[in-house]
């Protein structure tokens, strides 16, 4: 029998993730995910003689946005290198890239996980260029390459070896994916490509302070994979160390279908890049006045959020947590709140009726249809007595999404939901009621007085939900004196 609680795992992620910029990284082809193949492809990106790179400041800024929103420190110096290597994906024979010296140094993530939170330490996060891509189900006996990535701007966002488990690395990418798309650098869709993840993992037993051989594994496009491959690499390294074997340094390429893993190569096959300072890309400085503006520019960020929700606006956590999941979510509360600062009341409506309406058409909150405002406005007819929060959230609400320009009232009005505040209407549904329990109203007045809520359910089915509660339990208790 192994004992596998006898070990422990590192782990260290390197995450590349497309900047969202319109062009290239160094020249003013279009940087848009798909098109044809090889229409984004201009000489300079293929590395033609005589073409010379560009640099592109919108992807700099991208990077330094990520850095300070990780509490890195920036560089302020800063060149690029070249990695020579040969690979068809690859047109110029290298990439350009800081490998040598990133732009960010240091920092950390924050994370949520069963064991409480805990900071995430990176190494780095580096500026570079991706590569083409190499397609092999085009034709049977060829495989094609398709120039369009070639150049895009990516930064390589780099742990420290400083996470343990499978959750902690999911708990960390979806950290990571939701700061990116909080800050407009990325679009975080790991399906697709854009945000693309390699974990390093060894072993130790638990309590040893030295490294383990790691191994790399690549090929995961989700973030639930990536937590499965690496349960699945501990594993297999724990039973390969267990059974008198060694753990070779290999790169390994994770097979999501049936949920393992095969080498791809080992350290034997290992490149020598050859670095060397970008010839043809002058160095450049950040001045202070330029890091100011960014900083300055950078959003309320989802951690910053959760906390002045709780403290602030004194919601759940959970609340917080969900609200602040995505920034389309984030900035729509923001607004409803602006109007109507009813925190609890707000959170409940985007938890629930918003939150099943985007659910129901698989839409992000970004597309919700109807304004901010108006759902402000619906609020404040609760809010005010005149409807209660099940007929606004069942029958309002949805025709409000039908009718945008129309006011709560209007659409309450038209449907005559509006509650009912009439002694004279209320009391014979009362009588009504009363009369058709009279063991319940002996039991009430022999002192079950928790009945009342009976009665004032069984009027409001009654009156379709359109009795004020409050007038019916006033009534209901002098009927019933
Ligand atoms: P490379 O140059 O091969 O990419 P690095 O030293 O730059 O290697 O590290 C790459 C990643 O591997 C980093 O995230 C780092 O934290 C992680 N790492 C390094 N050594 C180990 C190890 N022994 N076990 C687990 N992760 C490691
Ligand atoms: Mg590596």
């Amino acid at each position: 029998m192994i004992d596998y609680n006898k070990y422990e795992a590192v782990i260290g992620l390197e995450v590349h993730a497309q900047l969202l910029t319109e062009s290239k990284l160094f020249c003013s082809d279009s940087a848009a995910f798909g098109g044809a193949p090889n229409t984004h492809v201009s000489p300079i990106t293929l590395g033609h003689p005589g073409t010379l790179p560009r640099m592109n400041q919108k992807a700099v800024e991208y990077a330094v946005k990520l850095g300070l929103a990780c509490h890195c420190e920036i560089a302020a110096e800063n060149y690029f290198a070249r990695k020579n290597y040969f690979y068809p994906d690859l047109p110029k024979g290298y990439q350009v890239s800081q490998h040598t010296a990133p732009i960010c140094v240091g920092g950390h993530v924050a994370i949520t996980t069963a064991e409480g939170e805990r900071n995430i330490q990176l190494n780095r996060i580096h500026l570079e260029e991706d590569a083409g891509k190499s397609l092999h189900d085009q034709e049977p006996d060829n495989t094609m390459v398709d120039y369009n990535r070639a150049g895009v701007p990516l930064v390589e966002i780099v742990t420290e070896p400083d996470l343990h488990t499978g959750d902690e690395a999911y708990a960390y990418l979806t950290a990571l994916r939701r700061l990116v798309r909080y800050l407009g650098v990325c679009d975080g869709n790991m399906e697709e490509g854009s945000m693309r993840c390699d974990a390093n993992i060894s072993i130790r037993l638990k309590g040893a302070t030295t490294l383990g051989t790691k191994v790399e594994v690549k090929n995961m496009n989700s973030i639930r994979n990536v937590k499965r491959a690496i349960e699945n690499e501990v594993k297999r390294q724990i039973e390969l160390v267990e059974n008198d074997g060694t753990i070779v340094q290999e790169t390994r390429s994770f097979d999501a279908a049936n949920g393992s893993s095969f080498p791809l190569r080992s350290k034997e096959e290992a490149n020598d890049y050859r670095y060397f300072p970008e010839p043809d890309l002058a160095p450049f400085r950040l001045t202070a006045a330029f890091l100011a503006a960014i900083k300055a520019s950078l959003p309320a960020l989802p951690d910053e959020l959760v906390q002045l929700y709780t403290t602030q606006y004194g919601l759940p956590e959970y609340d917080a947590r969900v609200l602040c999941d995505d920034k389309a979510t984030a900035d729509y509360f923001a607004q409803v709140i602006a109007v109507s600062p009813q925190y609890k009341a707000a959170a409940n409506w985007l938890l629930g009726p918003v939150k099943q309406y985007l659910n129901e058409h698989s839409i992000g909150a970004e597309q919700f249809p109807l304004p901010a405002a108006s759902l402000a406005d619906l609020m404040g007819l609760v809010e005010s007595g005149k409807v209660n929060f099940s007929i606004a959230s069942s029958r309002i609400f949805p025709e409000m999404i039908q009718q945008p320009g129309k006011k709560a009232l209007e659409i309450a009005t038209a449907l005559n939901l509006l509650q009912d505040t009439n002694a004279d209407n209320i009391t014979p549904i009362i009588d009504e009621v009363l009369a058709k329990y009279p063991g319940k109203v002996a039991e009430y007045k022999a002192g079950k007085k928790g009945l009342i809520g009976l009665f004032v359910g069984e009027v409001m089915k009654r009156s379709q939900g359109k009795a004020d509660p409050k007038l019916t339990n006033q009534l209901l208790a002098e009927r019933l004196k």
